[in-house]
């Protein structure tokens, strides 16, 4: 049986950090400092739980971390994902009055059987350059690439990292090259950091050819640093991009984090998402695996479910999926974030995954 929560959401999207390591430390995300790590587990046994979960009705694996292109052997892993055959969902068959509305949230994770499985990768870039092409031999479908401003001081002073900046650059166009389309930047806005980087991201969008995702600032840091203040919403996102050219937005789907624009001349899109300011739980389709083997239901779960001992107590495939479907009927309806009720995720986006 497909996996579905009690809330009537389609579990279709599996992220697995495969690594809690990362060389950057970006100011929303990581203190200057390293911090301990939950450390990770062989290939092995992230690709046991794949074929388990892609075996329950899971259509796409994102590859993720820490920084995923930190471990050896990433590209080999992601050749053996890609011989996974997602089993298909069928949207449910209607059978009140207004079934298109019923079987739209399935429409953007359907696949037929047999179809390949969508593998995507979220890296700081970094190590894109030389790796691009080889991943995409193996079989990884699209790459995201995290970068916060196109100005390379800026960048190194929220990486934290020197002369990151052209080593990222050099990742993006490598991985164009290498066909790896659609290609997506994403831009964590931070006040007081990069907010005037909203425009010049605008320009980079269109000269690349790159979509780029501005992404509302979430309390998930390890610095606590998080206000509501901080945050750059949505609404002044395009309010900012309005000032440079004016936009027109696309339909999307409604498992879609991002809301999608492109600018009225047909060159160039952006998206956002806007957790913080227009929450879209509702419509969330995604669990997560963390790098130690632990299911995570929402990012911000206050606790996780310890996927990893039950394989190392002897479970069979069978034991493993229903484990798996207990664990996804206590997924959370959503988060509190910004509500007086709100309590911090037992663990921060650099050891989630995000
Ligand atoms: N190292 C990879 C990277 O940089 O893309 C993958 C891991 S990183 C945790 C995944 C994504 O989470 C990145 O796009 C990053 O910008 C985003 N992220 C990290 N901390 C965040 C925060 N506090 N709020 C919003 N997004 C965050």
């Amino acid at each position: 049986m497909a996996l579905h929560d009690k809330f009537g959401r389609a579990i279709t999207d599996l992220r697995i950090s495969i690594t809690d390591r990362c060389n950057y430390k970006c100011v929303y995300c990581r203190t200057g400092n390293e911090g301990a790590l939950y450390g990770d587990l062989p290939f092995s046994d992230y690709l046991r739980m794949a074929r388990v979960l892609v075996g329950m009705g899971i259509t796409k694996v994102r590859l993720t971390g820490g920084e995923p292109l930190l471990r050896n052997s990433v590209v080999e892993f992601v050749r053996e994902l890609a011989k996974l055959r997602p089993q298909g969902l069928k949207p449910p068959s209607s059978t009140s009055g207004n079934g298109a509305a019923e079987a739209a949230p399935f429409q953007s994770s359907f696949r037929e059987i047999g179809e390949p499985l969508d593998i995507a990768l979220t890296t700081n870039g970094h190590l894109l350059a030389e790796m691009a092409q080889p991943l995409k031999d193996a079989g990884l479908t699209r790459v995201t690439v995290s970068m916060d401003a196109v100005d390379p001081d800026r960048f190194a002073r929220i990486t934290r990292v020197p002369n990151g900046y052209d080593h990222v650059l050099a990742g993006i166009r490598a991985a164009r090259r290498a066909g790896l389309w659609p290609l997506k930047v994403n831009c964590v806005l931070m006040r007081g950091f990069n907010e005037d980087q909203i425009i010049p991201f605008g320009m980079f969008a269109r000269e690349e050819g790159v979509t780029v995702r501005f992404i509302e600032f979430m309390p998930l840091e390890e610095g606590r640093t998080w206000a509501p203040s901080t945050v750059v919403t949505l609404d002044e996102i395009l309010a900012r991009m309005a000032e440079y050219r004016p936009l027109v937005e696309i339909p999307h789907a409604r498992s879609e984090t991002a809301r999608r624009y492109r600018f009225e001349d047909g060159v160039g899109e952006i998206g956002i998402i806007a957790p913080v300011s227009h929450p879209f739980c509702g419509h969330c389709s995604r669990i997560r695996i963390t790098s130690d083997g632990k299911i995570r239901t929402c990012l911000f779960s206050v606790w996780d479910h310890d996927l990893h001992a039950q394989m190392r107590r002897g479970a069979s495939d069978e034991e493993l999926a229903d484990f798996i479907h207990g664990v996804v009927a206590k997924k959370e309806e959503r988060h509190h974030i910004g509500e007086p009720d709100f309590v911090p995720a037992s663990r921060t986006m650099v050891h989630i995954g995000g």
